[in-house]
């Protein structure tokens, strides 16, 4: 069996997710590193609390988190700022451990977790004071969409925050067309994904009518993640293979050098996007 069978973002994370928790960490997503040799798990943590700070989370606040994975985040966010946080993600398998560890933090029912897909959410419009979304929107086919049900589901005056994996620039198709393996490599590895840049999220949020929408590149902070991950590969070899097959393992290990490459000539990078949902004018 392929771990990476299936292009959908469900699938791949139900089949990865286990083998994830030795490559990655209990976190999903990359590290914001104060120093090229931080602690991975140190710079995860350090990446939660840069958008947390960003997004004004406070105590008491109800967060919505968009593609939770298995909740580290989210339990990070519920100790650190006190808030209330619902998980969402399209990923059965993820929900389940997310509920599992989630528990045996004591963190219930402070943070919860459904499987919902994020492009149509059907949760109640204005019930949260902040959108979440860390790492999921390059998996997400419409991000116009997403976009939409989450400045829905925020009151007035509630944030969006969004970390993820962006283009520096459009590519041109004959880069496309010469980086083909590469990006096959990486959708094996990483499920379907899309990558935007910062100016069309903007776009996007724009045309939603949010408000102070600010972007910033954080590619150089994030970059020493893929050698972390790397080594992670390295020293968990037996176990992360043992759960995805020898195959994925070793695809995983050469998508960290192809992304560190990206990285680094520019194709790839990362973002952090905050907007505000305007309140309505009164008369
Ligand atoms: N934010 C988490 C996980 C990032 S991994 C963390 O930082 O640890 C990406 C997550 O997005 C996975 O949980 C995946 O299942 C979820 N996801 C991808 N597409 C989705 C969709 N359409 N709806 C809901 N969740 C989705």
């Amino acid at each position: 069996m392929s771990s990476n069978s299936s292009d959908a973002p469900d699938a791949h994370y139900d089949n990865v997710s286990a083998a994830w928790r030795y490559l990655m960490g209990e976190s999903f997503h990359y590290g914001y590193f104060e120093r090229s040799d931080m602690d991975l798990d140190l710079a995860t943590h350090a990446l939660t609390e840069r958008m947390a700070a960003a997004g004004a989370v406070a105590s008491g606040n109800r967060v919505l988190d968009i593609g939770c994975g298995i909740g580290a985040p989210a339990r990070q966010l519920a100790r650190t700022r006190g808030c209330h946080v619902v998980g969402i993600s399209n990923s059965i398998v993820g929900i389940e451990l997310a509920k599992q560890e989630a528990q045996r933090a004591d963190l219930q029912p402070r943070i919860s977790f459904e499987v919902r897909d994020a492009m149509d959410n059907r949760l109640p419009d204005g019930s949260f004071d902040c959108a979440w979304v860390l790492e999921s929107s390059h998996l997400m086919p419409d991000k116009p969409a997403m976009l939409r049900e989450a400045s829905r589901v925020l009151a007035p005056g509630g944030r969006l925050v969004l970390c993820d994996i962006i283009v520096h620039r459009d590519l041109p198709l004959r880069e496309v067309v010469r980086q083909a393996r590469s990006f096959d490599l990486l959708r094996r590895v990483f499920g379907r994904a899309k990558m935007e840049t910062l100016d069309t999220y903007r776009r996007w949020l724009e045309e939603l009518g949010m408000e102070a929408i600010e972007t910033e590149d954080i590619s150089h902070q994030t970059a020493p993640t893929l050698s972390a991950w790397e080594a992670n590969a390295q020293r968990y070899r037996s176990e992360a293979s043992g759960l995805i097959g020898e195959t994925a393992w070793s695809e995983f290990y050469e998508a960290c050098g192809v992304l560190r490459k990206m990285w680094k000539d520019g194709i790839l990078g990362y973002g952090l996007v905050v907007a505000k949902k305007s309140a309505p004018t009164v008369g």
